[in-house]
């Protein structure tokens, strides 16, 4: 079944209006007409599925027929933390990672970066991976858009790691697996050692993946001092932009998320 977004304001206690390109998009390519059904989500705490009153380009009524509950999304909320990579890799970082289950993602500025951050064009790269995100979003039946925060300096995501409940840091060095942590231990060692607090169930996790040059060493250590814990994806190097889809696909599988018991 189709899904849109919308805003909160155009959520109502008993309708919902859909505008713009999605009203647009409805009504002239995918044909909805008055009777349709199709699922809203206000992207946070609202999703209900709603049969259409009105439809025209430029807005659509519909009737909320049912209040739905956010089945789809993750108990776990992982963060990517991406050091900002070369071309458009950071699209498909946001694409894949959100269809897989990632609550939000953080650009952020390292040492062996190798692009050259460029503040000015910022606003509308951010503009236009939040847009990547929605529309992943929206294909991959998630009742909530994860967040594209603004790009972070290396101090501004050190700050952060005490804020999250596990902060993991994959390193490249650490890939193997003789001496380095795995994700599976590092998520064992951090419940262990939790004991019964809450966050075990709706845990905050931050996955911190360098860019194509690597981390420094200084960086791995910071981010150690800081709380973050160092580890290791397998012996083989991946590239920036499969590290972190990878890393948040192996927390999600140890989280129970990835489907079957
Ligand atoms: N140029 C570096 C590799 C960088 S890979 C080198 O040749 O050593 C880019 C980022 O992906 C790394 O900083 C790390 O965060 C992550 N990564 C890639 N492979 C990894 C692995 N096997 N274990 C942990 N992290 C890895």
């Amino acid at each position: 079944m189709q899904r849109y977004f919308i805003s909160a304001k155009q959520f109502g206690d008993s309708d919902i209006r859909v505008t713009g390109e999605d009203a647009y998009h409805a009504v002239r390519v995918m044909r909805t007409k008055p009777g349709d059904k199709f699922i809203v989500s206000d992207g946070e705490s609202r999703t209900a599925l709603v049969a259409v009153r009105e439809a025209t380009p430029m807005q659509i009524t519909a009737d909320i027929i049912q209040m739905l509950p956010h089945a789809s999304e993750p108990a776990w909320s992982v963060t990517i933390a991406q050091s900002l990579p070369k071309g458009d890799k950071m699209e498909l970082v946001i694409q894949k990672g959100t269809e897989i289950g990632a609550y939000s993602f953080i650009p952020y500025e390292s040492e062996r970066m190798v692009v050259q951050y460029d503040a000015k064009k910022e606003a509308k790269r951010i503009e236009r991976w939040t847009k990547i995100a929605k529309e992943a979003a929206e294909q991959s039946h998630r009742s909530r858009i994860p967040e594209i925060e603004q790009v972070h300096s290396w101090r501004e995501l050190l700050v952060l790691i005490s804020s999250y409940d596990l902060v993991l840091f994959c390193y490249e060095r650490e890939g193997d697996a003789a001496h380095g942590k795995g994700i599976r231990s590092a998520v064992r060692e951090w419940m262990d050692g939790s004991g019964e607090r809450e966050s075990i169930a709706a845990p905050a996790v931050l996955l911190i993946v360098g860019p194509e040059g690597g981390f420094t060493e200084r960086e791995a250590s910071e981010a150690e001092a800081a709380g973050a814990v160092l580890v290791g994806l397998g012996k083989r190097i991946l590239r920036t932009e499969t590290a972190g889809i990878v890393g948040l696909t192996c927390l999600l599988y140890e989280s129970g998320e990835m489907g079957g018991a």
